[in-house]
This record gives structure tokens, sequence and C-alpha cells, in this order.
């Protein structure tokens, strides 16, 4: 569905990614792991089509229409409520939203002002957002980062909820353990290039000797 072709981007001189392969498919979950600085929101701001870059991303369709960014700090107009964030990204892709209470899994305060929101609450709103517009891609850079415990046990529930809907969820941590819960693939990114891959099914113990010469640092 997402097929990436030795991508690379430059920030001036400096080569952030480099020569980056993968394809993604629908249904599945994908972890991204790195230290910080090694380019994983680059690689995502790429995917998202918010960056120029070398190389070539394909995708079935526009991109901008289906896929939900949760970057790692939202951003949010001055004078606007939870709930009309929430409304207004639902606008933007014609999704009509009734009965909003009950969709509010994380329990958020909808008629205060985004901007005075907490930053594990501004996460749980823009991802609440997001999941509403009904997209089939998703990108989560860094979700389970300043949130609280009970909501990272519903996060991950959700992301679980996703796979079992047939969407294509992309995650970031710097954090091995945080993904190994989650992913059906993990790729661990150094200076901005993939240097190990591991799947589920075969490789997620970490007694793996092999894993724990790459994941050493994030743990
Ligand atoms: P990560 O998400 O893994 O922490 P980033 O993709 O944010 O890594 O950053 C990768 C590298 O690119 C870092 O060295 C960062 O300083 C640099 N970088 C990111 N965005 C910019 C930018 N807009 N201009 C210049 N350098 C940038």
């Amino acid at each position: 569905m997402i097929k990436i072709q030795n991508l690379s981007k430059k920030y001036g001189k400096i080569q952030v990614l480099n020569t980056i392969n993968l394809e993604l498919e629908r249904g599945k979950i994908y972890g991204i792991v790195g230290e910080n600085g090694s380019g994983k929101t680059t690689l995502f701001r790429c995917i998202a089509g918010m960056e120029k870059y070398n190389g070539k991303i394909d995708t079935i369709q526009n991109m901008k229409d289906y896929l939900g960014f949760l970057e790692t700090e939202s951003y949010f107009f001055s004078k606007i409520t939870g709930r009309e964030y929430i409304q207004l990204l639902c606008n933007a892709r014609e999704k009509e939203l009734v009965n909003i209470e009950e969709k509010n899994i994380f329990d958020l305060p909808l008629d205060k002002y985004a901007t005075a929101y907490s930053t594990g609450m501004k996460k749980k709103l823009a991802l609440t957002a997001i999941l509403l517009q009904g997209n089939s891609v998703f990108i989560l850079d860094e979700p389970f980062n300043g949130v609280d415990i009970q909501s990272n046990i519903i996060i991950t529930e959700l992301i679980h909820k996703l796979k079992e809907l047939g969407k294509l969820v992309i995650i970031s941590s710097h954090i091995f353990s945080t993904l190994a819960d989650t992913c059906d693939e993990i790729h661990l990114l150094e200076n901005g290039s993939f240097v190990k891959k591991v799947f589920k099914e075969r490789e997620f113990d970490l007694s793996n000797a092999v894993i724990w010469q790459h994941i050493r640092y994030f743990n």
C-alpha cells in the first residue's frame, strides 16, 4: 500500500535519511525505533508529504485524504475547544460526527480550550480526532510519550483494534520494549539508515543476542 524506494533526505548539508527502502501493507503494525535524532520524525514527514526528498514514495491514493498523523506535538489554534478541534478535523474529511460524548474515549474536557490542555491531554485529543476521521493509515510519532499509564493501555488496545480493522499503522519510539507488544515488524533506524528489521513471530524474544546488539541503546 505504501512503497518507499531509495528515500534520502538532507537538511542543508546534513544527511538525515539515507537510502530508506520499506514496503508497508494494510492490516499491519510497523514500529520504527531509534535514538533521538535518528530520523524517525523526518521519515514520517516525508511519508506524509510534508517534506521534499529524493527517492520515491508510492501510495495508492492521495495520502492526505486518508492519513492520520499524530505528531509529537500537535498544533492547536488559540481559541478552539477540544470539541471544536475534533469537529474541524472531521469536517475536513466530510465525516459526520454524532454523539461525540460517547466517542470521548479519554474522557477529555471537550469544552475547554485545547491550548489549556496538558501535554498528555493534547496528544489524546489529537489522537481522538484522527481516529474519528476514519483514516485508513495512521502514523503515530511517539504516541506513548507523556501520557499516563491508563492512557498507554487504552492506546495499545486502540492500535490492536486498528489492526483488526485492516488499517495500516506506523509507530515510532525511542524505546524498543514499548513497540514489542504491538508491532508485527520493527525497523531499527540508526543515523538515517535502517540497520535491522525484526519480525514478531520469529525474533521478538528479547533474549535474542543479535537484537540486543542493536537495541542496547533503547532500553
Ligand atoms: P527523531 O524523530 O528520530 O528524533 P528527527 O527526524 O526529528 O529525529 O531528526 C533527525 C535529524 O534531523 C536531527 O539531527 C535533527 O536535528 C535534524 N532536523 C530535523 N528537522 C530539521 C529541520 N527542519 N532543519 C534542520 N535539521 C533538522
